[in-house]
């Protein structure tokens, strides 16, 4: 599959660390504990993969990981920590920003929202910065197994709904890296983008 054999490469600081722009870059972002993590561990089929610091105010590092494809697989630190100072998010809102908007590799982003409250104000700034490239965004609704075939429906329709604007351009699926549901899904559309 895509992602197997993955390999870490690096943890940078800040997007202006990461490697040269050279070969496809697919963005990983989401809320802390909306299941990053354990999305991108699921995916790339080992645990530890994906090592973020889980205290709050600590530095967050960008980790990079790079497939066999040359493809590189960039963990984005998740937003949203309460805990962190308002000036330290706002920094690191701005160099987000930048590295979505500016990174001249970047072919795509996956977003991870749990699915239990989708679409944050947060989530909505990185669409929103995002978006206006004309790139591909990616929704995986997260820990679906929290929720009945019926609020999956529910959630999976409301949430297209709200994204209807977007067109082609934002597809959304659920995932559950505890059952390991959506893989498939996940793997064609990203892996769609590396083809494309
Ligand atoms: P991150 O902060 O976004 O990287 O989130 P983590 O991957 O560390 O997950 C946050 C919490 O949600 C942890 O307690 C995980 O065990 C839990 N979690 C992550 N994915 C799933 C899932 O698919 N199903 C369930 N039930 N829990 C999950």
């Amino acid at each position: 599959s895509l992602f197997r054999h993955a390999s870490f490469e690096i943890s940078v600081a800040q997007p202006s660390g990461l490697p040269l722009p050279e070969g496809a870059e697919i963005a990983f972002a989401g809320r802390s504990n909306s299941g990053k993590s354990s999305a991108i561990n699921t995916l790339v089929g080992h645990t530890r993969l994906a090592f973020v610091s889980k205290t709050p105010g600590r530095t967050q590092l960008i980790n990079v990981f790079r497939m066999r494809n040359g493809a590189a697989l960039v963990d984005l630190p998740g937003y949203g920590y309460a805990q962190v100072p308002l000036a330290v998010r706002l920094q690191w809102q701005g160099l987000l920003e930048h590295y979505l908007t500016c990174r001249s590799n970047l072919v795509g982003l996956v977003l991870i929202m749990d699915s239990r409250r989708p679409l944050t104000e947060l989530d909505w700034k990185m669409i929103g910065w995002f978006g206006p490239t004309g790139r591909p965004i990616h929704c995986l609704l997260t820990k679906s197994d929290k929720l009945t075939r019926q609020e999956q429906a529910k959630t999976l329709r409301e949430t297209r709904a709200a994204l209807a604007d977007f067109g082609e351009q934002v597809t959304v699926q659920m995932f559950s890296s505890l059952k390991k549901t959506g893989m498939e899904e996940a793997e064609q559309v990203i892996g769609g983008w590396l083809n494309g």
